[in-house]
Parts: structure tokens; sequence; C-alpha cells
């Protein structure tokens, strides 16, 4: 297994914003993952897989760690016997590709998410109603220590959240799919994309979600709206114009730009509505937010 050094990671995610990994490799079976998780334990350096990088803000100096990358038969997918089986680093894409093909219907909801098998694992993805969590039958889970399969149960998967622990990485995945002919789920595939494109930044460098929905009659989007943020830039980062709960690059942005709107942002919603916003973005490498209500 060649491990790599010093790889840039910015045009790995969809924000295009971070610096390079000081250890990277791309497992392409279970053994050669198994190989890398070995290595790192050996050597003491902490693990991080990365998918599509659509859910990821990593720190303009890099990250320390050896960082993963699923590729070949890890990243393939397949019907089989009404079920849909993919590697962790398959992406939701190909996914939907594989399953239309097959007439097996239920992954539609997942057109809209620009991810892979194991990022949707890691943050029981989902939209329109669907998530990881209703279709996944189980997942391969590996670590240094070896490998199991678990149920989205076990995995202790609940709202944009699992129970997986940093060092355990997602290699395979079966979902459980119902018949569909391929015309209806093309059909439903287009109504949900067309959703999409008319409420969200679709074609703009983004990280998806900022902050989940709180427990609020107003979604994130809207209460950053209400807060006049639409629009407002720190530096190279910007609240989209369009959806105030999306972050976009608006050209050599920087985790630091994204970090600072993100604690103005909290700051607003707090004084506004007494609601401390959590963050749906996943942090890579040395980068915080300060605490609700300061901002930097
Ligand atoms: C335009 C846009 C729209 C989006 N819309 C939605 C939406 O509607 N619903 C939604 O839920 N999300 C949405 N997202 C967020 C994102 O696409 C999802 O969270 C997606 O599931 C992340 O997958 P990924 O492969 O890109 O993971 P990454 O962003 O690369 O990583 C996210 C997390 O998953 C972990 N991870 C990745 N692969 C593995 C693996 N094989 N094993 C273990 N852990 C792994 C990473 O370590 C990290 O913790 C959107 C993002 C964008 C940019």
């Amino acid at each position: 297994m060649k491990i790599e050094e010093n790889v840039p990671l910015r045009r790995l995610t969809t924000v295009g914003i971070g610096g390079s990994a000081r250890h990277f490799a791309r497992p392409g079976t279970v053994a050669e993952l198994q190989e890398a998780l070995v290595w790192a334990g050996e050597q003491g350096v902490d693990i991080f897989t990365i998918g599509l990088g659509s859910n990821l803000l990593i720190a303009d100096d890099g990250v320390e760690a050896l960082v993963l990358r699923l590729e070949d038969e890890l990243a393939e997918a397949r019907a089989e016997d009404g079920l849909l089986v993919a590697g962790g680093g398959a992406t939701n894409a190909v996914c939907l590709h594989r399953a239309r093909a097959a007439g097996l219907g239920g992954f539609e909801f997942a057109c809209a998410i620009p991810g892979t098998v194991g990022g949707g694992v890691q943050m029981n993805a989902g939209a329109y109603g669907g998530d990881w969590k209703a279709i996944l039958e189980r997942a391969l889970v590996v670590s240094a220590g070896g490998s199991e399969w678990s149920t989205p149960a076990e995995l202790g998967l609940d709202y944009r959240r699992s129970g997986l622990r940093p060092g355990e990485v997602v290699a395979r995945a079966e979902f459980r799919l119902e018949p569909r002919p391929p015309e209806e789920i093309k059909a439903t595939v287009a109504e949900l994309q067309a959703q999409r494109k008319a409420a969200q930044p679709t074609n703009k460098r983004t990280f998806g979600s900022v902050f989940k929905n709180p427990d609020h009659e107003l979604s994130a989007g809207r209460m950053l709206e209400a807060c006049g943020l639409k629009g407002h830039q720190i530096g190279g980062a910007q609240i989209s114009p369009r959806h105030a709960n999306f972050i976009e690059n608006a050209g050599e942005g920087r985790a630091a730009d994204a970090i600072a709107l993100m604690a103005e942002a909290r700051r607003r919603a707090l004084e506004e509505f007494g609601v401390e916003l959590e963050r749906e973005v996943r942090f890579v490498g040395a980068l915080e937010l300060p605490a609700a209500g300061q901002t930097m």
C-alpha cells in the first residue's frame, strides 16, 4: 500500500478550501484498507476518511493524519438479488445509476446529495423524507483491529449522525431497495433535482448545509435569512444569496473566512432567536468554532 506525503486536499472537496494531508493513501480492497489502518496505528498517526468531500471544511494549514480515499473495488456498485451492493467510496450518482438500471427504487432521494456511500453512513445523509437509515441493510466497518458487518441500529444512525468512531471506515454497504420501473425512477429524480435547483445554490462551491436544523419552527436557513445574513461576506466566503444555510467559496475562500461567517451566524441566531445552532459540516484539522454568541 503506497503512502503518499503532503497531498493537497482542496480539489478533493466540493467547496474547494483547505491545505494538504500529511499522509494519503488510496486503498482499493479491504486488505489494502486494513494494511493502511495498521500502518497508521504503528506510526501513531490519526486516520481520516474522505469521501467526495461534500460535507467538509479542511483547515488552511492542512491535516496531520493519514487521509484515506477509497477507490477501485471499494468504489464500485452493483445490483444483486434486490440489494444494491456498494463500496464505501462509491458515489451516490453511480449507486443511483445502477439501481435504476436494475429497476430498483428507494435511492432516488439521494440524487441531490453529492456524496459517497461511506460519507452517507457517517452522516446518515438524507433528503426529501428519505435517509440512509431507512434503506441500509448493513455496512462492513473496517478498523485496524478487524472488520464487522453492522446494522443501522448498531451503527447508531440518527439525524445527520452516526456512532462511527475515528479510525472506523465503511468499506462496503448493502441497501434493501424495492422493484420500481426505471422510467418512474427517472421521473422522480428529475422532479427532485428541479426542486433542488430552485431552492439551493447547486452550481456554487459549497459544503452543503452549514448547520443542522434546530428544534424550532424555523429551519436554520430561514432563521439566518431572517437575521439578514443572505449575501453576507467575510474574506472569500459568502453566505449564499440563494439559501442562508449554505456558505459559498466566492473565490480564494479560506477556512478561516468560513469559520468567521459561521461564528457570526451563530451569534445572530442566538441574539435574535435564542437558538444555539449546531454545525452539520465536519471540521478536518485544527479548526474550532468560538462559543455560541462570540465572533472571531
Ligand atoms: C450542494 C450540496 C448539497 C447537499 N445536500 C445534502 C442533503 O440534501 N442531505 C444531506 O444529508 N447532505 C447533503 N449534503 C452534504 C453531503 O453531501 C452529505 O453529508 C454526504 O453524505 C457526505 O458524503 P461524502 O462522501 O462527501 O463525505 P465527506 O464530506 O467526504 O465526509 C463526511 C464525513 O463522512 C466521513 N466518511 C466519508 N467516507 C467514509 C467512509 N467510507 N467510512 C467512514 N466515514 C467516512 C468523513 O470522515 C467525514 O466525517 C450536501 C452537500 C452539498 C455540497
